[in-house]
């Protein structure tokens, strides 16, 4: 799992996250839900150690990360943008996650399409990303993410930038792969919709605090707060 310990952060001297608290057990999907600006991918950027914390820790499978590189840190991250390599091939663009590990050419070559299958884009593995769609590309990161078979996934609105339909469809399917993977998750998002069916836990973030953490069920039937209620959209 993962366990956020009132972790603070900051950028150039401005705090953004103050002693946030966060538990995410092993196989847990959990959705941080919050509007722009609320804090939301620097959560996810000091998980992954691409931002340093200015107070609390970071555990990682039971492991105390503060402070350590991203590169001793077992996560994947998947973005809204996808940050695919325009010049690598479908497959190349997966194994890319394992090479820098030395694994070598043909184990990556094999864990690539076992992969790209497990979140059926096994056909698309000699395309570049240039001839894929949106929701295609979508596909390939989270092979990519899926690849290393990360302790924690961290996805950061990654379907946001699909069309309503797509949006839904990937919903479901990332939903039925966490479940297929029992994988720990921490996707971010800022649609209530997407997070009431998603989720197995909400954490609503505003203004770089915790504001309430609990199940769908919960924030939606007894939000905290009155911005939970109009955040969510709670009956009265
Ligand atoms: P969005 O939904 O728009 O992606 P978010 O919830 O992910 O928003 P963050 O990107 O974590 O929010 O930003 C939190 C705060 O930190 C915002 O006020 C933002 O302006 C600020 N911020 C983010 N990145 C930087 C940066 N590199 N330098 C300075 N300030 C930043
Ligand atoms: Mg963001």
């Amino acid at each position: 799992g993962l366990v956020l310990d009132g972790v603070s952060a900051a950028y150039r001297g401005t705090p953004v996250l103050h002693e946030v608290d966060l538990t995410v057990d092993r196989g847990e999907l959990l959705v941080v839900l919050g509007p722009s600006g609320a804090g939301k991918s620097t959560v996810l950027r000091v998980v992954a150690g691409l931002e340093p914390v200015t107070g609390g820790r970071v555990r990682i499978a039971g492991r105390d990360v503060t402070g350590s590189r991203p590169g001793r840190r077992n996560v994947s991250m998947v973005f809204q943008s996808y940050a695919l390599f325009p010049h690598l091939s479908v497959a190349e663009n997966i194994a890319f996650g394992l090479e820098v590990r030395d694994v070598p050419r043909r184990t990556a070559r094999e864990r690539a399409r076992a992969a790209a299958e497990s979140v059926g884009c096994a056909a698309l593995l000699d395309r570049r990303p240039g001839q894929l769609s949106g929701g295609e590309r979508q596909r390939v990161a989270l092979a990519r993410a899926l690849v290393r078979e990360p302790d924690v996934f961290l996805l950061d609105e990654p379907l946001s930038n699909l069309d309503l339909a797509l949006r839904v469809e990937m919903r479901a399917e990332l939903r039925a792969l966490h479940d297929r993977l029992g994988a720990t998750m921490v996707h971010v998002t800022h649609d209530q919709t997407e997070a009431l069916v998603l989720a197995d836990r909400i954490a609503v973030l505003r203004d770089g605090r915790v504001e309430q953490v609990g199940t769908p069920d919960e924030i939606w039937r007894t939000p905290a707060t009155r911005f939970v209620a109009r955040f969510v959209g709670s009956p009265a």
